[in-house]
């Protein structure tokens, strides 16, 4: 079901209540990285140009009650920096102090409430805070894909009390994931990785009902691999998902999926970066070792299966990457997707974002998914909270 955005509505003179994803890692009290700021600014600019009165809120951290250490001053000061405007702030995110700000505003102008998590009741969706929230709006627009698989006041409840609709980053995340789930074009390829099947069966099995082809590496793969009978060292393995590679295996084979496994890895002394490590076919990996990496011969196999593809997602390194010896798979993997001219590619989790950022490869792919928890239960098949309260477009 298509929903409605922010282009589907009058905001003009309207005050907004938008919610966003500024939960940026903060260090000494400064923003360290503004990716999620940055992603916020299509809806920004564009209620901002639309003379539309913007009252932006967010959730920072894990504060328990106030935490002076979580307030959004510095948030405030980078994104008044990135529209190049002065921004009101507010002590709080509700209250009559809040209310006046929100009153006074005029058309073009920003005020950014305090984190929404200094109230309890905002992760417990509390009907009176959710309604509280509402009161300051005429409208209600979500851009926090990253929030939109949590059911808490500022992401489902206040859709009860206001028109809501998606922002433009929301309006990108869902187009392109909803997309490759709905009508990929084809061939259509998944490559997945990360630490552990059980933290993505429920992804892998929705998958591999949409795809022609199945590559996993990363630290998932040695269960696959240990499931065919390879012998896998002290890997990382997930003995009580063995099972659940073997139905996956044979999934595919029925769906006529062409699955990958890697052929060759990284077999290293230990899980850490200066130990000793040897390249290695998959049938003869050392007793005493570790696969921490996909193998040269895997990353090229991988890569001339992608290169007829023009559906490419891909999810999870293929190796423990933040060790620099072993990030070479994932980096070979991310280079190779990002090369391909003539297909729709798409990232998503929390690390793979992080490894095309590392090779400053993230202009490189149609979509880079801001929302690392959201976008896998996203496709996973579930419906998010934070998307189902918005209203769908009729017909
Ligand atoms: P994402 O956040 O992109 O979905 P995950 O959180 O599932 O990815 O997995 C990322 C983690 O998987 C990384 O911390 C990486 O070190 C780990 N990993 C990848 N390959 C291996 C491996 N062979 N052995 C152990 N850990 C691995
Ligand atoms: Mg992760």
């Amino acid at each position: 079901m298509r929903k409605r955005t922010v282009k589907d509505i009058d905001v003009r003179d309207k005050c907004v209540l938008l919610r966003v994803d500024f939960n940026v890692p903060l260090k000494d009290g400064e923003v360290t990285d503004d990716a999620r700021i940055r992603g916020a600014l299509p809806t920004i600019h564009y209620l901002i140009e639309h003379g539309a009165k913007v009252i932006a809120c967010s959730h920072l951290g894990r504060p328990k009650g106030i935490d002076e250490s979580l307030r959004l001053r510095s948030v405030a000061e980078r994104l008044s920096e990135l529209i190049s405007k002065p921004i009101k702030t507010a002590d709080d995110c509700i209250g009559p102090e809040v209310e006046a700000a929100a009153a006074s505003l005029k058309p073009g102008e920003v005020l950014l409430l305090e984190n929404l998590r200094f109230h309890s009741e905002e992760e417990a969706n509390d009907p009176a805070f959710a309604q509280a929230l509402a009161s300051l709006a005429n409208v209600y627009v979500n851009d926090a894909f990253g929030a939109a698989h949590r059911a808490h006041a500022s992401t489902a409840g206040v859709a009860d009390y206001l028109p809501a609709v998606a922002g433009l980053l929301m309006e990108k995340e869902l187009n392109f994931l909803g997309g490759a789930l709905a009508e990929p074009e084809r061939p259509f390829a998944a490559v997945i990785g990360g630490a552990k099947i059980s933290d993505k069966i429920d992804f892998l099995s929705n998958i591999l009902t949409k795809v022609d082809k199945l590559m996993i590496g990363g630290g998932m793969a040695n269960t696959f691999l240990k499931a065919e009978g390879q012998e896998i060292g002290h890997s990382l393995v997930e003995d009580e998902q063995l099972d659940t590679a073997r139905s996956i295996i044979s999934q595919a084979r029925e769906r006529g999926v062409q699955l990958l496994l890697p052929a060759d890895v990284i077999a290293a002394e230990k899980a850490a970066a200066d130990a000793r490590f040897i390249t290695t076919a998959v049938n003869a990996v050392p007793e005493h070792s570790a696969i921490v990496d996909i193998g040269p011969m895997t990353m090229s196999v991988f890569a001339r299966s992608v290169d007829s593809c023009r559906t490419v997602l891909w999810n999870g390194p293929m190796g423990i990457f933040e060790m620099p010896p072993f990030a070479i798979g994932s980096y070979a993997v991310a280079r190779s997707i990002a090369s391909l001219d003539n297909a729709t590619t798409i990232l998503g989790g929390g690390e793979t974002g992080a490894v095309a950022a590392a090779l400053g490869l993230e202009g490189h792919y149609s979509h880079v998914s801001t929302g690392g928890g959201a976008s896998l239960e996203f496709l996973e098949g579930k419906e998010l909270p934070g998307v189902a309260a918005l209203m769908d477009v009729p017909g």
